[in-house]
This record gives structure tokens, C-alpha cells and sequence, in this order.
């Protein structure tokens, strides 16, 4: 029997309330839930920690419920399970969607052990907003390299057969707008135009429903005036109706019910209608689905077809996973133990998402037979820290802290003097101070750890702020004043505002929170073991106030005019005609979306277009001029000159990974099809428009030669 079939036998046996079960989704394993289920009334449970209690209820579910269903069990996998990788942005500046594919499916495979077959990722929310906590659970700003990132994960999640024990769906979240969040405050508004909702921010969401992503999860914000939990125009007429979507929609934690508070449904009961109609399957944690579905039918406001369809929905997930045959693991979990060649794979990926941001001086890599290196700051030995935020099951025995790895990577001939400054105390420590300054004037090299810890970044944890404290800033000027070779190491979960760092400190790497096997990839790179290859992924600000600020923005009627503004942050400056900028910054980032150093040089000639059948064959020659092995990360850019309406000054089309032997000079090629040159236009309609178009093979998006092309 086919699954559409089984899904149609099922269905006519079921209940309207049995039906109902399938889209309510509940967290805790408590004693009222068991029972609930018990009685076919609940059709996934999420977030349960304990794989015994997960076990308790997949049994009550298929032995002890009338039909049997099984249960579709959740967990937030978000950048690793027990293998921790780096946060999904520090993922995403590897721009490897190969080994981000790696490490989805060894996500899967640790996760599946326990009976979880649903993670909640990827989050593919563009994010233009530093100050919102959540963008480090994503690819950043750029909506193709996000789309890439976010497939990739979608093919290791739920692998080449998503009937296979060890793989599990995945779920494209938060649908759609929530990075757009105004302020980059958590859960606030978003107002989001048509022609940029589908342009940008819908786009990696696109990817992951051509990937064959099994469900969505849509978010808490609105988009121009309608909850995006109950929003028929994204969620029926883009999902559905354009996309031919055939998984699910599950809301995110209660966002069916904070329809009430936004204003749009007067109770519980109008909620319910709202999400059912504007085409959310399940409801995560909040019960207005239980309560009132039933009436809601009985009453004609909801048809019953609609009930039918979501249910058919969910339930095609579950036949697809297998859950009918293999409602839990063929093994009960063993205890965990982390595998050489995923360990391997943890260290590789964090290796690749650092990005060096200036090696002035070629500070880095530092020797190993240094004599004696400094180490100072919290953040080096700092476990937690290191994994970053949504990593709640990580196995501690791996992890690495960079303090160890430095210490293992010198051996006996260097000394390691590590003080443990810069931590998250509000108030200075003049004694710690003092022991580092004390570190950093005998020893031979110094190497800072600064940043923001782990609780800093994700869910609900935004920054109004995002210099480093006054106080950490003052320590490392005073270590500066000593004349020694200083690294810094940045350890975040967001881009930092950290003018003086940039302008002042000759080497600056930038490791994100990279997760288990953190340690070893940074002295894999303080040290020269292997080169940095990682580019970023979202734009580094000077200042909070130019806040958003993002590559592929639109141009004005009088952009700014590149100066050079040479005065203290804050210092207003005469104007530079009557322009877009400020009196009191410069409107350039600190570094652009894109960019990241090596340790060799590399030139890009100048791009060059021909016409290939109706496509556009777009190259460079590109040429490690230095002696050191590297892989360097091509980008190309368009920029479509004149349109119906206004586009972007320039945006991402594609990228290659590309490794360079020293001296090697390669020529790097790219096929541009019409497709990638499409937009919305003023009625609508898709497609891309005649005219003259400019392309960049460049090293990162300020980079490269442009060439002319027409496209007729
Ligand atoms: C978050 C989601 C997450 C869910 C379940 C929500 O608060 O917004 O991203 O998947 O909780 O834990």
C-alpha cells in the first residue's frame, strides 16, 4: 500500500477528537500528558530530556491508544547533540555546505539514539540585526548562502532514506520574517514589505522545501499586521499553494495562543480558527487546538477538510519516518561515546568557520618554540562558553577548551602562563589585571581571549551593546602599551562593535562559539598547523548605530561619499555634502560580508563574462601568491543596474571553496543562469528583466573587478 493509502485508511477510522490528538504537541511528561495520549489525543511530544520517559510514552502511544499512532518525538538538535559543533553562524562562515551536511547527519545519528526523531533546524531566519540574540542560531544576512546552509542541514538531518532509524526530519524555522525583528529585540514586530519578504527573506526557506524538508516551524512576529501563526498568505497561498509543500506546519512555543496578546484573536477559541485557517498542522505547547477544535468543526467555522488535510499532513511525516515499523530505536540508548571520526569532523568544521579578520605584521601563526606565550582571558578555558547557546546535551568529558589545546600543541618548550582576566564580572579585578599585565610583559607573545560568553546570545538573550565591557577594553590597551606581539581570539555569538581592537591589534581571529572540538581547531590555526579559511557570513558594524547594516542593501538617490574619516568614535564630523551618512560615524562596516584573510595572499584578475547558451560562464583567474597551501572562498556578486524597481547595489549569487597550492594560479568559473538573476517585479510576476548587469569574482563583497554584461 502506497502512503497516501495507509494516510487514507488511518484517517477513516479516526475520530474528529483522534484527529485533533495529531496536531497538538506537548513538552512535558507528566502524568495528565500520559494520559492524554493515552486517549490518541496527542500527536508529538518534544523537549522530554529523559530517553526512558520518551520510551514510557512512544509505548502508551502504540500499545495503549486506540489506534495505536505513533508519537512524533522532538528535540531542538540546533549545532550538534552530544558532538557539539560551532553555532550555526560560525557554521555557516565555513561556507562547506559539505561538512555542514556532516555534522546535520552526525546530529542525527547521536540524537536518533534516544528515541528523538524531529529537531527544530534549521533556523534559516535572515538577520541583518546584531543586536538580536538569535542570530547565532543562523546562516546570518545573505538569503543564497543561507538557502545553502539550510539544505545542506536538511540533507544530513533526514539523510538519502528518511525511513532509516538514524535519521530524523528536520524543520525550517521560524516562517517567516522573525530575523527582521525591529530593534533586534526578541519577539518584537516586523514589517516586512512584499517584493523583500520574497526576495530575501523567503528564499532559504524555498531552498529547504526543495531539499525536502518534512516540516516548518512559523514564528512569533507578524508580518504587515497578521501573526505569521496564522498567516493564509504565507503559510497556504506561498507554502502550499506555490511551493506544493506536502509536510507540516507546527507554531513555535505558544504562538497560537500569543494571537491574543498581539491583538488579532479575542480568546483561545478565536486563535485556534486562525491558526487551523492560516494553515498550522500542530500546536506546539499551548492548548487551544485541544480545546476547541472540536467545536470550532461542530460549528461549521472550521471545515472538516481542513482538519483532514493537517492530519494527513502529520501523519505522511510519520509514514515517511518509518515511526509505523520503528516507533523507537532498535537498541535501548547505550551511554554515550563520542566517535574519533566525529571528533574529527567537530574539529575540521570549527577549524573552518574561524575567520581572520587581520594578521597585520604576520603575527599569526605564532611559533611553537615561542619560549613563553601568554594566554589571558576566561573565554580560553571556558567550556561552556565555547559551545554556545541550544546545545543542551553536550558530552562534557570532549570538550577541548582552547587552554588545553594551546598547552598541547607546544609541548615542553614553551611556557604557558594563562591568567584568567576578562571575565563576565561587572566590576574591574585590579589584582587579575595586574597578573596579566604582569604575563603579558614576560612572555614572548600574547594571546587575548575576548568576546561574550555563552548565555549572551540566543533565544531572548539581545544586546542594546555591543562593545566589550570598558573595563576588559582599558586591560587590553594597557597590554597593547607593552609593545608584544597581541592576538586576539574573539569568542562570540554575534558580530561585536570593536573599533580600537580592529584598528590597534595586529592580529584578530575570530572563532565564534565553536563548540566541542573548539580548542584544537583554534591552536590548529594560532599555530599555523593549518591555514584559516573561513569568510563572514554577516556584516561586522563599527557602531550600534549604523545598525542595520548589511552588504545588499538598496542604493539611495545620494549614497554616501567615501571618505576617509580619521576622528574617535562619537566626534562629529562637518558633512560630506548633502549625503546618506553620518556626522558622527563612518557608514562603512569595520569588515564586510564576505571577508576573511589567510595565511597567504591572494590577487583576483578581472572578471570576465561570456555568453553560454542562455546562461552567462562568469570568471576570474585567481592566484595564491604566497607559498602557503590555502582554500579560498570565491563569491560572486551581480549587481542588476536598472529595474522596474529598485535592486539591491549588490547581492551573492554563488560561491566555490577553492584550495590553492602555494604560487597556484587557477581560473574560477561560474555559470549564471537566468534564474539567478530573477526578482519580483512591480505586478508580481518573477522572472529576470533585459538589461545591463555587473558581476564581481571576488575574495568578499566590497572585493573584485567588475565586468559589464548585457542580458538581452
Ligand atoms: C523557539 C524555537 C524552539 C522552540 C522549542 C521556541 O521558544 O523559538 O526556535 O524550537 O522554542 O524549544
Amino acid at each position: 500500500m502506497t502512503i497516501e493509502n495507509r494516510i487514507q485508511h488511518l484517517l477513516s477510522q479516526m475520530t474528529l477528537r483522534e484527529k485533533i490528538g495529531q496536531m497538538v504537541q506537548v513538552h512535558s511528561s507528566s502524568d495528565a500528558n500520559k494520559e492524554l495520549v493515552r486517549q490518541g489525543l496527542v500527536g508529538s511530544l518534544f523537549n522530554e530530556f529523559e530517553a526512558a520517559k520518551v520510551a514510557e510514552f512512544q509505548r502508551v502511544s502504540t500499545q495503549e491508544s486506540r489506534l495505536g499512532i505513533p508519537l512524533l518525538i522532538a528535540r531542538d538538535v540546533i549545532h550538534g547533540y552530544h558532538t557539539i559543533f560551532p553555532i550555526p553562524l560560525g557554521q555557516a562562515a565555513s561556507w562547506n555546505t559539505g561538512l555542514v551536511e556532516k555534522a546535520a547527519r552526525t546530529a542525527a545519528r547521536e540524537v536518533s539514539a534516544t528515541g528523538v526523531r524531529w529537531t527544530f533546524s534549521p533556523m534559516v531566519d535572515i538577520a541583518r540585526d546584531p543586536r538580536w540574540g538569535r542570530i547565532a542560531e543562523g546562516a546570518g544576512e545573505d538569503p543564497v548562502l543561507a538557502g545553502a546552509m539550510g539544505a545542506a542541514m536538511v540533507r544530513g538531518y533526514q539523510g538519502d532514506d528518511l525511513s532509516r532509524p538514524d535519521s530524523i526530519a528536520a524543520c525550517a524555522k521560524h516562517f517567516v520574517g522573525y530575523g527582521a525583528t525591529e530593534g533586534g529585540r526578541d519577539y518584537n514586530t516586523a514589517d516586512i514589505p512584499e517584493r523583500t519578504l520574497r526576495d530575501v527573506y523567503l528564499k532559504p526557506f524555498k531552498a529547504c522545501v526543495d531539499a525536502g524538508v518534512c516540516t516548518l516551524m512559523s514564528g512569533f512576529n507578524e508580518i504587515d499586521g497578521v501573526p505569521a501563526s496564522g498567516n493564509a498568505f504565507t503559510l497556504r497561498q506561498i507554502l502550499r499553494e506555490e511551493w506544493k509543500f506536502d509536510g507540516f506546519v507546527v507554531s513555535d512555543w505558544t504562538s497560537i495562543q500569543e494571537m491574543i496578546v498581539h491583538g488579532f484573536c479575542a480568546d483561545s477559541r478565536e486563535a485556534a480558527r486562525e491558526g487551523v485557517l492560516g494553515g498550522v498542522s500542530m500546536e506546539m505547547e499551548s492548548t487551544c487546538y485541544l480545546d476547541h477544535l472540536e467545536s470550532l468543526v461542530s460549528s461549521g467555522e472550521i471545515p472538516l477538510s481542513c482538519i483532514d488535510d493537517a492530519v494527513r499532513s502529520i501523519l505522511r511525516i510519520k509514514f515517511r519516518l518509518g515511526l509505523f515499523e520503528n516507533p523507537l530505536p532498535p537498541l535501548p540508548p547505550a551511554p554515550f561515546e563520542a566517535r574519533p571520526e566525529d571528533l574529527d569532523l567537530a574539529r575540521q568544521l570549527a577549524r573552518e568557520s574561524c575567520v581572520l579578520l587581520k594578521n597585520e605584521d604576520s603575527v599569526l601563526p605564532l611559533r611553537k618554540a615561542a619560549g613563553s606565550l601568554a594566554v589571558i582571558g576566561a573565554l580560553a578555558d571556558s567550556p561552556l562558553d565555547q559551545i554556545g547557546c541550544w546545545a543542551f546535551d553536550r558530552h562534557l568529558p570532549d570538550i577541548r577548551t582552547p587552554l588545553a589545546a594551546i598547552r598541547g600543541a607546544v609541548g615542553e618548550s614553551t611556557k604557558i602562563d594563562y591568567v584568567r582576566a576578562f571575565t563576565d564580572e561587572a566590576a574591574p579585578r585590579p589584582e587579575t589585571d595586574e597578573a596579566a599585565l604582569q604575563a603579558a610583559a614576560a612572555a614572548e607573545a600574547v594571546v587575548l581571549f575576548l568576546g561574550e560568553g555563552e548565555r549572551l546570545s540566543g533565544e531572548s538573550h539581545c544586546r542594546a551593546f555591543l562593545d566589550l565591557p570598558e573595563h576588559h577594553l582599558d586591560l587590553v590597551k594597557r597590554i597593547h602599551a607593552l609593545g608584544k606581539p597581541v592576538v586576539v581570539v574573539l569568542i562570540t555569538g554575534r558580530p561585536l562593535t570593536i573599533p580600537w581592537i580592529a584598528e590597534n591589534i595586529p592580529a584578530l581571529l575570530l572563532a565564534w562559539h565553536p563548540g566541542t572540538m573548539g580548542g584544537p581547531a583554534i591552536a590548529d590555526l594560532l599555530f599555523g598547523d593549518h591555514s584559516p579559511s573561513g569568510k563572514l557570513p554577516v556584516t561586522f558594524p563599527r557602531t550600534v548605530g549604523q545598525i542595520p547594516l548589511y552588504y545588499n542593501h538598496k542604493n539611495t538617490g545620494r549614497p554616501p561619499i567615501e571618505v576617509e574619516r580619521k576622528m574617535p568614535m562619537g566626534t562629529p564630523l562637518d558633512p560630506v555634502g548633502f549625503c546618506s551618512c553620518y556626522l558622527d560615524a563612518e557608514t562603512t562596516p569595520q569588515f564586510p560580508f564576505g571577508f576573511g584573510l589567510s595565511y597567504s595572499t591572494v590577487s583576483y584578475g578581472p572578471t570576465l563574462v561570456k555568453a553560454e547558451g542562455g546562461s552567462f560562464r562568469v570568471s576570474a583567474e585567481v592566484v595564491n601568491t604566497g607559498s602557503r597551501p590555502i582554500t579560498e572562498v570565491v563569491q560572486l556578486y551581480v549587481r542588476d543596474l536598472v529595474g522596474s524597481v529598485t535592486r539591491p547595489v549588490k547581492e551573492l549569487k554563488a560561491f566555490q571553496r577553492i584550495p590553492l597550492a602555494g604560487g597556484e594560479a587557477r581560473e574560477v568559473s561560474f555559470l549564471l543562469g537566468p534564474d539567478d538573476l530573477a526578482f519580483h517585479h512591480r505586478d508580481g510576476s518573477y522572472g529576470p528583466e533585459a538589461g545591463e548587469f555587473h558581476a564581481w569574482v571576488a575574495p568578499h563583497s566590497q572585493g573584485g573587478t567588475p565586468a559589464a554584461f548585457v542580458l538581452s
